[in-house]
């Protein structure tokens, strides 16, 4: 959803990025602060000063919107639960976490912690407006009661107890710590928002068609977008579910064909012809490191000559394009983004420094639809052939 971020930096160490739409949503703010809020607070000021006041007040509301979402990632890091970045969009931000919360205290604490901001910063703004209502000119005080009261809003909405809001992220805390069981309580906050968006769209929809305010259309489309994140967690949960207690190893490919990466393309390519049906392949290292991977796609761009003097492990694709894991980890780790992007059409699974086998999209889906009809792929382990009968 988030690929076409625009860059806006690291803050704490947090690669942040906004999607185009929180530019258009900031646009539509400042027109509104500038021609009706801020007139009414304060008028008699000349237009030019209402947009520059609208203008920094917008951006004020943006960095808020960063803070919420910082809030949350400071307190994951302080769990260990990684974050990959933070992205502001239209309804809001969110903050990728590379993992699970490891227990309800932790998941409950990242979800509160959002909100908690938003709250100092509401109160912080609401207080130095009042305090400074004598002596600053009303029109940044209209503009800190607007900032105040957007990020009390914004707390409040944010605490209502459906998923993916953050109140939905403390229900779930509150079930997992009540019932002992982290699925359950995914798929309770999943259905409440299910519900939860379902009566926002219907809201926003009686407020279009009753009142005929054209507010209503942003509480359907909030209320579709709700409908549609939590059906999605639910999807992500059964899925979790059942492939509960796989490792990477059970369901990779233990034998694949190995480009070497010291041939060179065209030798490769010749091999490949005649050895293999598979397009994308590990590369190895003369001692049999793996380095990333490479498709026949990524040597047809050289050209003829090059062909014959480039070696494989020169066009190979590395990390961080290629993933790679442990033959230990838990399979639910390749589900999160494991296959998306250009260049992640194989992972690379490894055992000490050396390479085990690989994962490519296909044997991700065939544990997915195995698990679905209750079997648990196992892939042929040279490993775990521990049963040989020795006679
Ligand atoms: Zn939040």
């Amino acid at each position: 959803m988030f690929r076409t971020a625009i860059p806006l930096g690291h803050w704490a160490g947090i690669r942040v990025g906004a999607h185009w739409s929180v530019f258009v949503v900031l646009v539509l703010i400042a027109d509104l602060l500038a021609s009706t809020v801020l007139p009414q607070a304060a008028p008699g000021e000349t237009t030019t000063s209402y947009w520059v006041a609208a203008g920094l007040t917008a951006i004020g509301f943006l960095i808020s919107l960063l803070l919420h979402e910082l809030s949350h990632a400071l307190v994951a890091r302080r769990y260990g639960v990684g974050v990959k970045r933070i992205t502001l969009w239209m309804l809001g931000g969110a903050a990728e976490l590379e993992d699970e919360p490891p227990s309800p205290r932790a998941d409950l604490r990242i979800a509160v912690a959002g909100p908690v901001a938003s709250l100092v910063i509401g109160g912080t703004a609401l207080g130095t407006a009042m305090l400074a209502a004598r002596t600053l000119p009303p029109l940044p005080v209209g503009g800190l009661v607007w900032l105040g009261v957007s990020n009390l809003v914004l707390a409040v909405f944010n605490l209502l107890p459906g998923a993916p809001l953050d109140g939905g992220r403390i229900l779930r805390a509150l079930v997992w710590q009540w019932r002992g069981d982290r699925v359950k309580a995914v798929a309770v906050s999943a259905k409440a928002g299910q519900v939860l968006g379902a009566l926002l769209g219907a809201a926003g929809l009686a407020q279009l068609i009753l009142l005929r305010q054209f507010g209503g259309l942003w509480l359907m489309l909030l209320g579709w977008f709700l409908v549609f994140a939590a059906q999605a967690e639910l999807t992500t949960g059964l899925l979790r579910e059942r492939l509960e207690g796989l490792r990477v190893g059970d369901i990779m490919n233990p034998a694949p064909v190995i480009a070497p990466g010291w041939w060179t393309v065209d030798a490769f390519a010749t091999y490949a012809a005649g050895k293999s049906r598979d397009r994308v392949y590990p590369v190895l290292s003369f001692d049999g490191v793996p380095i990333g991977i490479v498709s026949l796609g990524d040597l047809a761009h050289l050209s003829e000559k090059d062909r014959r003097v480039t070696r494989v492990a020169d066009v190979a694709r590395k990390e961080p394009t290629v993933t790679v894991a442990d033959v230990d980890a838990p399979v639910t780790e390749l589900m999160s983004g494991a296959f998306v992007g250009h260049g992640r059409d194989l992972v690379l699974v490894t055992k000490a420094a050396g390479l085990a086998g690989v994962v490519s999209a296909e044997d991700l889906a065939r544990a997915v639809e195995l698990a679905a009809l209750g079997h648990a792929p196992r892939a042929a382990n040279p490993d775990s052939a521990g049963d040989v009968i020795a006679g």
